[in-house]
């Protein structure tokens, strides 16, 4: 290699020839795929030459009102004549010529989500050098057609259907139904046939000059960093819209040069399992997309899977053994060079292999456990890193059920098990259907012959997606197995009708609307809703979870009211209650009426009355979830909502009510109306409902206490009861509670003869409460920050409504994410830190957490780690992912 081929410009990248002007460390500039590319050509791995046009160029294109920086021309030039040289081709050559793909690469990889453009640099002249260099007309013509049609959808804007219909049309007239059955001149006809077509839909003929193409194509890649699906794709993903997409120029190789070519992809272990076994698939005479397409049934690399899955036709390893053999050892040498699975695309010129992407191959989150466990096993990383590699969202995917093994299966149709899980849904056809059917909260099951990206909003709302054609690989069961949808794919046996509304199989007929299950675990369509079980939680699992324990400082409790998600918390590893609402059991229809008649009484006396039948259902209630909780803490969080939240709200339901329950529908008339507030979230509710009726919380101080008691008395270890009060705002507030709970406690304790272990603490949901912490805490031991609450208060924006315009913030940047999900660190985050150090200013043992949503979100974890929380409070079921996070926040701070 001479040093005049190597090339660093400001703008553009070269590599190729087994050297490279960037490196895999280089993915903010270069893009995933331009840096891998760079790192592949450094390793000696076979990568046809190309270079990088780099991501500060895309930035700078749409800074500068969609311009290119002004050397870009000339270094991409200089690029191209390195190129040229390496593989001894001309760009635009008549009896040479060179022929190029751009592709898109952005830093993190959004597969399928912006455009690719392939055998750029033919036309009318080119196209013939090409058929003589490669004694090959058919072939020559058959890149031309997919250049024409995949430029001018990308980059011309014109449908693909268009050129999808001439093909068909021409097919029907030759009475043939597949694409290789079509000679040289047939594809030379379907080219005329494009390109009229183009020219009738532009007004003008398809660009022949090959520099104009390749500037098309560049302005088309950057153009594609905002077209619709990658933006939504983005936001799905908190893709940053600055980052910018690279744009790759690399000289074509063929897959699609006959029977010695093919073009495949492969994942070194598989990604829905984890299993360690090469995976993947290929097609002969094939290139690009043709695989992920669906378009052909794509056929296995290796032997042992043809013949599980009982394929007649060979496998790579069978068809073409020296590329196979090649292929094996430069993908070990892949995933032990990144420590990582990879998913590598590959491409078979007349049985030379060439390696056109690499990447940490996207899998499920059972494949994702076991691949870190075995790669800790196996030394490759160590088991900090294997915690470090599971992204602890996705444990989601795990923690849901799956179908009963001892359920009985109508099966309806069979595919591949594209992604695992079951669900059970109503049948829609179309992913607008998707959307709208389960905007009304109804679960939809989405049935496509193949998907696209158009289809990903689609596929986004469906809680399982099926597809007619399509392998392991498809567009549709790469993108369910990133979202944890379970899927089933090249379901064949199911023919779908869209216009009429209706699928037919194995001699049924199933509408839009009926209910189906999908197994994408076993790759199974079954009729109806069939039962499911709860996950299994030992194994790979429970190992990392061992390794993630050991690492992780925060404490993590769960939000739970009943007795069975205090038993899923428990299970999932909860180390106490963060938050019992204990309102919650007040709606159970046989206190209801209790509570309203507590609300509707005259005096205290009547309140009173009504309370003293509450009082044992609440003991009862708390001694179920103290006896569940053996020892851990439980934070009981004083009723909360305004009173009126519990009275019937229609004139028809308080005329019911009334009738129902004998009380006087008049007066419930009346006192409702006496109740409604303007603004209930500001209104009559938190610790002002106990001030203003201290009977209220005493009741509930006492039931908490006297369960403490039964607890204590049947021999159970110590419960430790922490009184939660909500809403306060002022230090004189926190003291009138704290007086009235040990008033109270002390009595029950004096009743029994028991001493329990209980402390008195707020909620931190005020802005006043963060500010005025210090003073709060004479008066309390613990403070919880209810950090739904403290968002609404703090932004002032109620979280029922903001519906209505969240989406314009996060369209126009104003939110990066909704702070109802992930904390806002600089407003709300700050009251929390200025709350937590005042708090332990003046009393530095006070315990602190959090509970809400923010308590199950992995950023908003690691905030809680940065600001030292003793704990996070999250529903039962994100439970394993707060101490997956817990533990990735406490390793991130270490390094
Ligand atoms: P995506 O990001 O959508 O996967 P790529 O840029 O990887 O898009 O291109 C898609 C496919 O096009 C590749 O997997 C490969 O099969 C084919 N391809 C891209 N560049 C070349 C090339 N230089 N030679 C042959 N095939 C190519
Ligand atoms: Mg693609
Ligand atoms: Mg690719």
């Amino acid at each position: 290699m001479t040093i005049d081929t190597r090339l660093k410009n400001r703008w553009v990248y070269a590599f190729g020839d087994g050297v490279a002007d960037g490196d895999a460390s280089m993915k903010n500039l270069l893009g995933g795929k331009g840096a891998n590319l760079a790192e592949m050509s450094s390793l000696g791995l076979p990568v046809p030459p190309g270079f990088t046009i780099t991501t500060e160029a895309c930035n700078h294109y749409y800074k500068k009102a969609k311009s290119y920086p002004p050397e870009l021309r000339a270094e991409v030039a200089a690029a191209l004549a390195i190129v040229e040289k390496r593989v001894g081709k001309g760009f635009g050559s008549r009896d040479n010529p060179l022929l190029v793909s751009v592709r898109s690469g952005a830093r993190a990889s959004m597969p399928g989500m912006m455009d690719t453009v392939l055998n750029l640099g033919l036309n009318d002249v080119t196209v013939e050098g090409l058929a003589r260099l490669a004694d090959d007309r058919r072939f020559a013509f058959d890149s031309y057609r997919r250049f024409i049609q995949m430029y001018s959808n990308v980059v011309l804007g014109l449908d693909h259907h268009m050129f999808e219909e001439i093909l068909d049309d021409r097919k029907d007239a030759l009475n043939v139904s597949v694409d290789t059955a079509l000679t040289a001149e047939d594809w030379q006809g379907v080219v005329r046939d494009y390109k009229a077509a183009v020219e009738r839909a532009l007004g003008h003929g398809f660009p022949q000059d090959p520099q104009d193409q390749l500037w098309g194509a560049i302005g088309a890649v950057f153009e594609s960093w905002m077209n619709e699906r990658a933006k939504f794709y983005r936001r799905m993903h908190d893709i940053p819209e600055a980052w910018g997409t690279a744009v790759n120029i690399q000289s074509m190789v063929f897959g699609n040069m006959g029977e010695t070519s093919a073009t495949g992809v492969a994942f070194t272990r598989n990604p829905a399992t984890g299993e360690a076994r090469l995976y993947g698939e290929f097609l002969v005479n094939a290139q690009g997309e043709d695989v992920v397409a669906g378009i052909r049934t794509p056929q296995s690399l290796t032997r042992a899977a043809r013949e599980e899955m009982g394929d007649t036709a060979p496998s790579m390893e069978e068809a073409m053994p020296e590329a196979f053999h090649e292929f094996v050892h430069a993908v070990g040498r892949l995933e032990h060079h990144y420590r990582d699975m990879q998913d590598i695309e590959f491409t078979v010129e007349r049985g030379r292999l060439y390696l056109l992407q690499t990447r940490s191959g996207k899998r499920t989150a059972r494949a994702a456990l076991k691949i870190a466990v075995d790669l800790a096993g196996e030394g490759v990383i160590s088991k900090e890193e294997a915690i470090m590699r599971v992204e602890p969202t996705s444990l989601d995917q795990l923690l849901h059920p799956t179908i009963d093994p001892s359920a009985t299966r109508d099966v309806i149709a069979a595919g591949l098990p594209a992604s695992p899980g079951a669900a059970t849904g109503r049948i829609v056809f179309t992913a607008e259907a998707a959307v709208r059917e389960s905007a009304g909260k109804e679960p939809v099951i989405l049935i496509r012959h193949e998907t696209s990206p158009e289809d990903i909003r689609g596929m986004d709302a469906a809680r399982g997606i099926v597809t007619a054609r399509g392998g392991m690989t498809s567009h549709a069961a790469v993108v369910a197995r990133g979202m944890g949808r379970p899927c089933v794919s090249g379901a064949g046996e199911i023919e779908i009708d869209v216009a009429a509304g209706e699928m037919r199989t194995r001699g049924r007929v199933w509408k839009a609307g009926d209910i189906i299950t999908i197994d994408g675990s076993k790759g199974e369509v079954i009729a109806g809703a069939v039962p499911m079980v709860e996950p299994e939680l030992s194994g790979d699992f429970a190992q990392l979870m061992t390794w993630a324990d050991q690492h992780r400082r925060l404490h993590v409790r769960a939000n739970a009211e009943t007795a069975v998600d205090a038993r899923t918390a428990l299970q999932f590893g909860a180390e106490g209650i963060g938050l019992v609402r204990t309102e919650h059991m007040f709606f159970d229809a046989d206190r209801i009426a209790a509570v309203r008649e507590m609300i509707l009484a005259d005096d205290e006396a009547g309140r009173k009355a009504a309370l003293a039948k509450l009082l044992p259902m609440q003991r009862g209630d708390f001694v179920d979830l103290m006896t569940i909780m053996e020892g851990f803490p439980i934070a009981f969080r004083l009723l909360d909502p305004p009173l009126h939240e519990f009275l019937p709200h229609t004139e028809e339901d308080l005329a019911a009510v009334a009738r129902a329950t004998g009380l006087d529908a008049a007066k419930l008339l009346r006192r409702a109306g006496e109740l409604a507030e303007t603004n209930p979230m500001l209104g009559h509710r938190g610790c002002r409902l106990g001030i203003s009726y201290p009977e209220i919380y005493e009741m509930q101080v006492r039931a908490i206490i006297e369960a403490a008691c039964d607890v204590a008395a049947s021999g159970k270890v110590g419960p430790r009861p922490e009184i939660m009060h909500p809403l306060v705002a002022k230090a004189e507030e926190m003291a009138f509670l704290r007086a009235l709970t040990d008033r109270v406690a002390k009595e029950v304790m004096v009743e029994r003869g028991v001493t329990i272990d209980y402390s008195v603490g707020a909620m931190i949901e005020l802005p006043r409460a963060a500010i005025c912490a210090g003073e709060l805490a004479a008066h309390a031991a613990f403070f919880s920050f209810g950090t739904n609450d403290l968002t609404q208060t703090t932004f002032g924006i109620s979280r029922d409504d903001s519906g209505r315009f969240l989406n314009a913030y996060i369209d126009n940047g104003i939110f990066e994410k909704d702070p109802f999900i992930s904390i806002d660190v600089e407003g709300v985050g700050a009251l929390v830190r200025m709350g937590a150090e005042r708090a332990r200013a003046r009393r530095p043992d006070v315990k602190l957490g959090i509970c809400g949503e923010h308590g199950g979100d992995p950023a908003s974890i690691a905030f809680c780690e940065e600001v030292g929380l003793d704990y996070v409070s999250c529903s039962a079921y994100r439970v394993p992912i707060a101490r997956l996070a817990a533990a990735q926040a406490a390793l991130a701070r270490k390094s």
